[in-house]
């Protein structure tokens, strides 16, 4: 599992803080949670898309 957020492995541990938008929501996560990976977020009146290039689209 990796932080959405901040991309970092969290079976090393939580070193980074999250922003405060972060941690309430209102950011769209830039990295995939399974692998880590950095991914392509569009923003868009409904809230957001990002999209994992191995595990594919997470809307939210
Ligand atoms: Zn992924």
């Amino acid at each position: 599992m990796f932080d959405p957020y901040t991309g970092e492995d969290l079976s090393l541990g939580r070193v980074k803080e999250r922003s405060p938008g972060a941690r309430a929501g209102l950011e769209a996560p830039r990295y995939c949670e399974s692998c880590g990976r950095r991914m392509v977020v569009r923003i868009n009146p409904m809230g957001w898309e990002a999209t994992c290039s191995r595990h594919g689209e997470i809307a939210g």
